[in-house]
């Protein structure tokens, strides 16, 4: 047996009994093994130092002056912050009623007096034994209450995700079954390009060759109706020349139209034939002055210029990769036109250039009659014209001309007029 009372007290043991001589006995004994007692000598204290400072467990006496031991106890049961401590009935009475009465009112054990100190003692250890394993389970109980609520909130965020992963999921589905219609569409649109495509390239291709056949038909033609027209003039003058005396004025005047027509038709010939070189030329672009070229067209132009008192300028032009002879044609056709479509004042004709982005841009504008709206397409068609030969000659070929050789150095050419406003001829070159 150990004599020597450890330095940690076993248990703090509150000793209820209004006999001293019980009091001191129990107390030095529970000292002697290890605990550390408290002793009060009635009812009342027991409730106080119960609620100043709650003991492991108390040894009670039932028979006490004013409050005996079941009141305590039912006191103690009453309130909870004293309800779990063990307590247990030390008492000379031994009627079972008297311990049936203690169960009763919550004391956990009951110990007739006179009391085997041992007794005492084991019994003490085991309750105090049963109240640390119920702490101990209430604590756990309280992890584990903890574990399953974090648990539960866990499972919760889970359902929560998962749900929200369903959504997703599904909503991907739908997504991806658009897709996949859209792609079907567009694999079909493909398709119809692709095959429009193709057709279109045919069609170019078709039309490509017969250009160049009709550009070959064109100056076969004019080429060989030169010949006989050229006789038929000659002969005509012929005619007028050696038999002047013996015909009328009616024969005369026919004669003179004869020869009128073939000039007319030679004219039409020359320009079919300008029309269809440009097309058939083969010859490399190199890099060309514009500003030479657009001196050039306006030497050859100074007849009409001087005529008419037309002032044309310009300002500095750039060298660009072309052919330099179609080039002084195309300066040449677009600033005669500006001459010849003139109003009752002398025209004024202006050249210039600009930069925009890849291409220059080159723009030959003019005072003159001007061009409705509605003809400044199908004037870059051959042979279209919009004035009678006796208002203004012409073949209807020069800006056909001009359109073919734009197209060939990678540009467009277009119009931009008012009737009775003046005329702005735009082209870029590549
Ligand atoms: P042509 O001058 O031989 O008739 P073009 O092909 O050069 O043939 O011109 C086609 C038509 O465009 C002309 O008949 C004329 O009506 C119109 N046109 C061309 N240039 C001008 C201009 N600068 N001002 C007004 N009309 C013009």
């Amino acid at each position: 047996m150990n004599n020597h009372p450890p330095e940690t007290p076993l248990g703090n043991i509150l000793v209820v009994d209004d006999t001293p001589e019980n009091l001191r006995l129990l107390s030095t004994m529970l000292t002697h093994r290890g605990y550390a007692p408290r002793c009060v000598i009635n009812g009342q204290m027991a409730l106080r130092a119960c609620n100043s400072n709650p003991p492991d467990l108390i040894l009670l006496d039932i028979m006490m002056p004013e409050m005996n031991g079941y009141e305590v106890c039912q006191h103690l049961k009453s309130e909870a912050k004293t309800r779990e401590i063990p307590v247990i009935f030390i008492s000379a009475k031994d009627e079972v009623f008297d311990k049936v009465n203690a169960f009763a009112v919550g004391a956990v054990d009951y110990i007739s007096k006179p009391f085997q100190f041992e007794e005492v003692l084991a019994r003490i250890e085991s309750h105090l034994t049963l109240r640390n394993l119920q702490k101990q389970l209430k604590e756990q109980n309280v992890l584990l209450q903890e574990e399953i609520s974090s648990r539960l909130e866990v499972e919760n965020n889970l359902h929560e995700k998962n749900q929200s992963l369903q959504q997703e999921i599904s909503h991907r589905h739908a997504v991806e079954k658009a897709l996949q219609e859209q792609n079907v569409l567009l694999q079909k649109e493909i398709a119809n390009r692709q095959r429009a495509e193709s057709a279109l390239l045919k069609s170019n291709q078709e039309l490509a060759r017969s250009n160049a056949e009709l550009e070959q038909f064109a100056y076969v033609a004019s080429h060989d109706l030169q010949a006989p027209l050229g006789t038929i003039a000659s002969y005509a003058q012929l005619l007028e020349k050696r038999y002047k005396d013996q015909l009328d004025d009616q024969a005369s005047k026919f004669i003179g139209n004869i020869v009128h027509g073939c000039t007319r038709m030679q004219t039409l010939i020359d320009d079919l034939l300008e029309y269809s070189r440009v097309g058939r030329s083969q010859k490399p672009f190199e890099l060309t002055d514009c500003d030479r070229a657009l001196q050039q067209a306006i030497a050859n132009l100074q007849g009409a210029i001087r005529d008419t008192q037309a002032v044309v300028s310009y300002s500095e032009l750039p060298t660009v990769m072309g052919d330099f002879s179609q080039l002084v044609q195309l300066f040449q056709n677009l600033v005669s036109n500006a001459i010849k479509y003139r109003h009752d004042v002398p025209p004024v004709v202006r050249i210039t250039a600009s930069k925009q982005d890849e291409n220059w841009l080159f723009s030959v504008s003019d005072n003159g009659i001007g061009i409705a709206l509605k003809h400044q397409e199908r004037i870059f068609q051959i042979f279209q014209r919009l004035h009678t030969q006796r208002e203004y000659s012409g073949t209807g070929i020069g800006l056909a001309i001009c359109q073919k050789i734009v197209q060939r150095h990678g540009g467009c050419i277009w119009v931009e007029s008012e009737p009775g406003q003046g005329s702005n001829f735009h082209f870029t070159i590549a």
